[in-house]
């Protein structure tokens, strides 16, 4: 099968994991911030937390940027449902908004229309890697004094006006499972140039307890004395996992090179083909091309689905809007309607992209898609 996308493992990866494996410490050596350090500073951010998955990670950004009941965060419904499932473990309310059908990120122009007084922030998603218009999101949120959450687990290695994403907002969020930019089997970060935000998430990935005596609130009874100081989770990631994202990340630029070509490549042939939207391939703001989304008239697109898993290809759609799976709809999202939203929904379809897609497998893809669309 040719996947919409997969990880790429070299010797080296393989040889930092087993490192790990034969050391003393296989979770909370030093592996962890290594790793920390090596994301931190590609993005030029003063601060990173490793978690254990991106949801963990959105999780503890909401939380130290002080989500809570009933707090609402506005975000596209045109993601991944952690974004949204993150606000709702804390109590709080995801309000959608519409996309761009251009840029097919969080329309802009809609975002101030939905601040209400319990409004709290804006969690942009960089839809496949492309970075969204943070300039007037950080103007709307300035505006409103609300935070601003970058979900960025697409967009590792994507560039906005020439700054790297991850240094940008309040809080940025990166995902580390397979498909995304770079992998540790399952992973999340989160970068912050905030002091009190990183010590409050370093807390959260751990127990919230503390061991550094700088920070103690009572007296330490001896060498072993650690303290609870606030409610919170296991999140940690084992420095296996860390071994393998701090090799992945000395590919990184590569990867998204790679990424670039196949996205050009799929320009240059379809560019010509009636009926069929290609993504923006904007050359100002690098995207890391984390999907290559392509809209095809909605009466063909289960068709053409069905006929690539007939010729062992496997596209994906990405994604089914929130609101629309069943647990919202329960919840009170039954009469929302984002237009765009939903006309992307059912012409999407996500082609293969990843480093390692070899040259004859997207021909292949290129074939069967203008074959399929060719006929009525
Ligand atoms: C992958 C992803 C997540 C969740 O990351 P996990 O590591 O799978 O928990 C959140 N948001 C978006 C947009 C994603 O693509």
């Amino acid at each position: 099968m040719i996947s919409y996308g997969r990880q790429s493992i070299s010797q080296e990866d393989i040889d930092a994991v087993v490192d790990v494996l034969r050391s003393d410490r296989l979770t909370q050596g030093g592996a962890v911030n290594d790793f920390e350090r090596s994301v931190a500073d590609y993005c030029g951010a003063k601060h990173a937390v490793a978690v254990n998955s991106g949801t963990s990670a959105l999780h503890i950004a909401y939380e130290a940027l002080g989500v809570g009941e009933g707090d609402e965060v506005i975000m596209p419904a045109l993601t991944f449902a952690a974004t949204a499932n993150a606000v709702k473990f804390l109590g709080g309310v995801p309000v959608f908004c519409d996309i761009d059908v251009d840029t097919m990120n969080i329309d802009t122009s809609k975002i101030e229309a939905l601040i209400t007084n319990k409004t709290k922030g804006i969690a942009p998603v960089h839809f496949s890697g492309k970075p969204c218009d943070m300039e007037k999101i950080h103007a709307i949120a300035k505006k409103h004094d609300l935070f601003v959450l970058e979900d960025a687990c697409h967009a590792l290695g994507s560039k906005y006006k020439g700054k790297r994403v991850g240094s940008l907002s309040d809080v940025t969020v990166f995902s580390f499972h397979p498909v995304k930019s770079i992998t540790t089997g399952e992973g999340g970060m989160v970068t912050t140039d905030n002091d009190e935000l990183f010590e409050k998430m370093n807390l959260l990935r751990t127990h919230g307890i503390t061991k550094d005596s700088e920070k103690l609130e009572g007296e330490s009874h001896g060498p072993w004395y650690h303290e609870m100081q606030i409610l919170g989770y296991n999140y940690r990631i084992t420095d296996i996992q860390c071994a393998l994202g701090t090799s992945q990340m000395k590919r990184l630029d590569e990867f998204v090179e790679k990424r670039q070509k196949i996205a050009d490549y799929y320009d240059e042939k379809l560019s010509d083909m009636e009926g069929i939207k290609l993504p923006i391939n904007d050359k100002d703001n690098q995207s890391a091309w984390h999907l290559y989304v392509v809209r095809v008239p909605e009466e063909r697109r289960k068709e053409l689905f069905e006929t690539f898993l007939e010729n062992q290809i496997m596209p994906q759609v990405h994604y089914i809007p929130v609101y629309k799976h069943p647990y919202y709809q329960k919840i009170g999202y039954k009469d929302l309607k984002l237009e765009e939203t939903e006309k992307y929904y059912w012409s999407a379809i996500s082609l293969p992209i990843y480093s390692d897609l070899e040259a004859v497998d997207q021909d292949k893809v290129i074939k069967v898609l203008k074959s399929t669309l060719a006929q009525n």
